[in-house]
């Protein structure tokens, strides 16, 4: 049985640099709701479609803006999201803390959480939790660092804080934020500094070249390859990653149809298929041990005709939407 994680990192952001509250408010109808003329396309639709199929993802909430900038949006957002049955975790973008003006905090601006010290990064990480018990959130047990910009120090972080699981692991960003790389990759769940990495699931597209299991940036058939290549290997656990924003087009005033279809596709597949998938968050992980010590392998190679054909579709999105 391969377990499936669908994360769906949920986030909003401002085009000014001192944005006012009806700024702040709009940003999250924008990029969280995904406002749109004939109906919301964004976050909850998400919901809506894999309840639709019976299956549980884990929204990854945008922990240091989201609840004290816009609380009451953010309680009623949550709200629906538990009652809708998936789990509320932790996701922070240390490039909201110049806005918060907390003495608490470190003053050093920093892009990625791997920017800070072991201690700074414990007390954010500390706030984060703080401001979700604001919004209704008692217990979350899985992070996920901003941009993948954690490093290994942060899994010492979330440890002083009793975070069990970390998912910032994407070797597609050891250029661009992700400071986690080992001489062997990781490509299941291992222990590091008493927390269970969970590491975002990856392909190879093209002979070595690796792509991540983002639900903007694979077909359909590319992401039902990686599933179907897991559970063959036996490997347990495969995290996908989406963001609230995801289904929108690229105005974020209404859908785009492609990606929607994907996501319904998915869910469709992964509900047909309860023998061999099954969705879960990571607050129902009972024995994270049985998930680590696989041994290392590299991820699967997918084909030409799958490639090529992704390439066509995520042209017409780009000219659709
Ligand atoms: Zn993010």
């Amino acid at each position: 049985m391969l377990d499936v994680f669908l994360t769906i990192d949920t986030e909003f952001w401002c085009r000014s640099a001192n944005p006012t509250p009806d700024e702040l408010s709009g940003a999250f109808d924008e990029f969280i709701l995904g406002v749109g003329s004939s109906r919301n396309w964004g976050a909850n639709y998400q919901a809506e479609v894999m309840n639709h199929f019976g299956v549980k993802a884990s929204y990854f909430l945008e922990a240091l803006c989201a609840p004290t900038l816009c609380g009451d949006k953010t309680r009623d957002f949550v709200s629906y999201v538990r009652q809708h049955g998936h789990d509320i975790e932790i996701h922070i973008h240390a490039e909201w803390l110049p806005f918060l003006a907390d003495e608490s905090l470190p003053a050093t601006p920093g892009k990625h959480m791997r920017h800070f010290s072991r201690q700074e990064q414990a007390t954010i990480i500390a706030q984060a939790v703080k401001n979700l018990h604001l919004v209704g959130v008692a217990e979350p047990c899985a992070f996920r660092a901003g941009n993948f910009g954690a490093n290994w120090v942060t899994l010492q972080a979330l440890a002083d804080n009793g975070i069990q699981f970390d998912t910032s692991y994407n070797c597609c960003y050891f250029d661009a934020g992700c400071a986690m790389q080992e001489d062997k990759g990781i490509s299941q769940p291992v222990m590091r500094n008493n927390v269970y990495e969970f590491p975002v699931a990856v392909f190879r597209d093209t002979p070595g070249h690796y792509r991540p299991l983002h639900l903007q940036a694979c077909s359909f058939a590319e992401i039902k390859y990686v599933l179907e290549s897991y559970a063959e290997r036996g490997w347990k656990s495969c995290v996908l990653v989406s963001h609230s924003f995801e289904t929108l087009n690229s105005r974020r005033s209404g859908r785009d149809a492609v990606v929607c279809r994907r996501l319904e596709k998915l869910c469709k597949y992964l509900s047909e298929h309860p023998d061999k998938y099954r969705t879960i968050g990571f607050s129902d992980i009972g024995s994270p041990d049985e998930y680590c010590n696989l041994q290392p392998a590299d991820a699967p190679q997918s084909n030409y005709f799958r490639t090529v054909s992704r390439h066509g579709e995520q042209a017409l999105r780009r000219l659709l939407y």
